[in-house]
């Protein structure tokens, strides 16, 4: 079998832990077989081929624990006026402007172009729900034949929900479940969940329904969660009680649920989170873009809730999510001390990895899956032990990472995405995006 050494500057086996200055790691198959200093791998296995990196740092792979591909399509799109709160936005912009309208065609080219835009930026695995009531169906087997040719990692899911009708919430729920039976594991890194929306666009027996056939399949059941005050408002005026309190209720709350969003929470809600064991994604960006708010995360990371973080669609660049956890809750709760970078890197790796559920993923250790980056290190100050985090979450880029495996195979090398044709890409994205605007012109 295929053996390879890499050999960094730095190698960041694991977010805990300080990074190791001249190691470096052997990827046999699909995985890492051995982790040492670089002299003794070349010593020990001078027949290997080399990845010889004496400027970069080597880590696991980013795992976007959240995205929605398509909404690609919706930046710059023309609006008579922009929404005035969480609310009008999925109702006068969201929901009828970009969900609505969304084809096949659209979708796989978006899909298609934010599969190498991820690799770009260093992600190695990622979740994905698609919103697009009247592409159903097919809509799942026809992303994840766009996400196999770039190779991936991804959760793929359809989210499900009865706003448009109940006959249509059925459909969604049908998709996701069809997909999920037809990723058997051992079939490659694409997989399949069963996801809703919220507790406002779902009743208690589709939820209910939706959580079974997830259990049924042993995969998570995902939905958003209190992006905004909309939601736990809706929750107590209907249900009495808050969303998680809620799902909790439901017998939803556990490790079989995977939360996304999570801003406005109670602390109620957040021990709901750390006890029951529920997982949770951060999108300290998009959480900006909507006016959902500032999400608890340094609560919840004292508190040990799994969690990861995602772009949620906004902006493909995961060093610049990053500095989004970084900056945001220091500046919210007025405390510098908050969300250190190795612990933002680790909610980027393994901390994401966690929240959806893939095993051996987010660290550089042997038996862990070889999903990792290269990023180069050329900084403005010396790279020290103590200083190397910080240095990656303020200074790095998508444009410094330079090499880039996943599950042992190069998808990225001398900076290239090496499953990129960047013009042609970008022109089938602008002819989607094309086509979606001209709707929203006519209106
Ligand atoms: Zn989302």
């Amino acid at each position: 079998m295929k053996a390879t050494l890499i050999l960094p500057a730095w190698l960041i086996a694991n977010a805990h832990q300080k990074p190791l200055h001249q190691w470096g790691v052997r990827v046999v198959g699909d995985s890492i077989q051995a982790v040492a200093p670089n002299d003794e791998l070349r010593r020990q296995y001078p027949g290997d081929e080399r990845v010889e990196a004496p400027n970069s740092v080597l880590s696991a792979g980013f795992v976007n624990a959240h995205t929605h591909l398509y909404g690609i399509l919706a930046h710059g799109i023309p609006l008579s006026k922009a929404p005035s709160g969480f609310w009008p936005f999925l109702e006068e912009f969201w929901w009828p402007l970009i969900e609505n309208r969304l084809d096949h065609a659209m979708i796989c080219a978006a899909t298609d172009l934010r599969c190498a835009h991820m690799l770009q930026s260093g992600v190695t695995a990622f979740y994905d729900c698609t919103e697009a009531p009247n592409a159903l169906p097919g809509v799942l087997p026809a992303q994840a034949e766009v996400v196999r040719r770039h190779g991936l990692r991804g959760v793929l899911s359809f989210e499900a929900s009865q706003r448009v009708s109940e006959d249509n919430g059925q459909l969604g729920l049908r998709e996701n479940a069809d997909f999920v039976d037809d990723c058997r594991p051992g079939d490659g890194l694409v997989s399949g969940l069963i996801s809703t929306h919220t507790t406002f666009t779902c009743d208690a027996a589709f939820i209910r329904q939706a959580f079974a056939l997830a259990q049924e399949r042993g995969v998570l059941l995902h939905a958003h969660v209190s992006e905004g005050t909309y939601e736990p408002e809706f929750a107590l005026q209907h249900y009495g009680v808050r969303t998680l309190a809620y799902y909790d209720r439901l017998g939803v709350a556990g490790p079989g649920f995977l939360a996304s969003q999570c801003v406005q929470l109670s602390d109620e809600e957040i021990g709901i989170l750390a006890d029951r064991g529920v997982r949770v994604s951060h999108m300290p960006l998009s959480n900006c873009e909507v006016g959902g708010g500032i999400a608890p995360v340094p609560q919840m990371v004292a508190r040990g809730v799994t969690l990861g973080l995602g772009t949620d669609g906004y902006i493909d660049d995961f060093f610049e999510v990053m500095r989004g956890a970084f900056l945001i809750h220091k500046a919210n709760q007025l405390d510098p001390r908050l969300m250190p970078a190795h612990v933002v890197w680790y909610l980027a790796t393994e901390g994401g990895a966690r929240a959806l559920g893939f095993e051996k993923v987010g660290r550089l250790e042997p038996g862990w899956k070889a999903d990792l980056q290269l990023i180069g290190a050329g900084l403005p100050t010396p790279v020290e032990e103590h200083n190397l985090f910080e240095q990656l979450v303020l200074y790095r880029n998508a444009a410094d990472v330079e090499y880039v495996m996943v599950d042992g195979i190069v998808r990225v090398a001398g900076g290239q995405v090496l499953s990129a044709d960047w013009p042609a890409l970008h022109a089938h994205t602008h002819e989607a995006a094309q086509r979606l605007w001209a709707q929203a012109r006519v209106d």
